[in-house]
């Protein structure tokens, strides 16, 4: 998801404080169509900043509230840690249906337009609202919306939500169950109870937290994986029970959150995108010989490969597994504690930053 994080960031910040809209045949005059849009107008005008969120037992049940600290899986839809709802620069309501039982299906499309005047897409919402008088409405969550087409499994610490149509892997998830006490016992961390969404594809996974699209669906089907540190809840796609990586941020990442490495951590330790680091670094090896005009001393500008390396979390992977293959679990503890790439590079890696580029490359082809 990085490379679609990256992305998003560099336009959502532009456009924080964008109209919401109605497009043209959403049914307004009904008297609790107009409620129904009020509340999610209300809703999404909350979002205020990136600190500054609603306030959710405005907006969601009681239940869902107790059982979360943010109640809404769509806030982070996109990656990172930037609310959806303050990125693109037009949002358009779109369909509003009343379903059964007072249940309304709303969608919502978030855009922009470029400088060509095409209009770009960056997510379409689909949620559902419940009216239960004139003073009780509140989101429903799209997983109890579904849930007739999902099982839940309990095995040991972790709760696993998954679509019926899967038979549940007990020794993936023992496998996973290994890695996890592996993981408290080198951290010294106390167990955590994890909530593991999975199914085969990521467009499932979005579906169940509250989109029909988001940018950078579409492309082939690969494993991926997106994490909620709040509320220690996992989703993942095409990896089934033992999707080790978020689990890794939801364990890791509070304990050093200003670190330019969490995400190389989780690929040290669980891969990204359903492969090893060892895989991705021959792939990145490979793509570095072809491509001598890349300038590793520029690695922001260094984020996309293709659908299947993201080079930026390998490049974090490798200087994680090259620090623990000198000094250990100690030395990735001490490693976690910088804040800034640059002072790992001089101080950890006793490298001259007027020399990165080849330096960095050097280190790479050394794994
Ligand atoms: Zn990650």
């Amino acid at each position: 998801m990085k490379k679609v994080a990256l992305l998003a960031l560099l336009i959502c910040s532009l456009f924080a404080k964008a109209q919401l809209h109605i497009n043209p045949g959403v049914d307004t005059t009904d008297i609790r169509n107009k409620k129904v849009l009020a509340f999610y107008s209300s809703y999404i005008n909350d979002f205020k900043s990136k600190t500054k969120l609603p306030d959710y037992k405005k907006y969601w049940s009681e239940q869902d509230c107790k059982n979360y600290k943010n109640p809404d899986p769509s806030v982070y839809g996109i990656g990172g840690d930037y609310p959806t709802y303050l990125m693109a620069e037009s949002k358009t309501i779109y369909y509003l249906k009343p379903l059964k039982d007072g249940v309304f299906n709303i969608k919502m499309l978030g855009s922009w337009t470029d400088s060509l005047k095409n209009n770009a897409v960056m997510y379409m919402t689909n949620q559902f609202i419940k009216v239960v008088d004139d003073h009780q409405i509140y989101f429903i969550q799209p997983i109890d919306f579904y849930k007739k087409d999902w099982n839940k499994q309990v095995f040991g610490q972790v709760t696993y939500y998954f679509p019926k149509y899967h038979q549940f892997n007990r020794k993936k998830s023992q496998l996973l169950r290994q890695q996890i006490k592996d993981l408290e016992k080198q951290w010294s961390l106390p167990p955590k109870s994890i909530t593991y969404f999975f199914a085969d594809t990521y467009d499932e996974i979005q579906q169940l937290r509250g989109f029909d699209f988001t940018i950078g669906m579409g492309n082939a089907d690969k494993p991926m994986g997106i994490s909620n540190q709040a509320d220690n809840t996992v989703f993942c796609a095409g990896n089934g029970e033992n999707y080790f990586h978020e689990v890794v941020h939801v364990y890791l990442n509070p304990l050093h959150p200003n670190s330019p490495l969490n995400e190389g951590l989780a690929v040290f330790y669980g891969g990204s995108l359903g492969r090893d680091l060892s895989w991705h670094t021959k792939r990145l090896q490979d793509y570095l010989q072809l491509h001598s005009e890349i300038d590793l001393s520029k690695l922001q500008d260094f984020y996309y490969m293709d659908n299947y390396t993201n080079p930026n979390s390998t490049i974090q992977g490798i200087l994680c597994n090259a620090i623990y293959k000198r000094d250990g679990f100690q030395g990735l503890k001490k490693l976690m504690t910088y804040t800034s790439l640059n002072d790992i590079f001089e101080k950890e890696f006793k490298i001259d930053l007027k020399n990165l580029n080849q330096e960095l490359r050097k280190l790479i082809e050394l794994q």
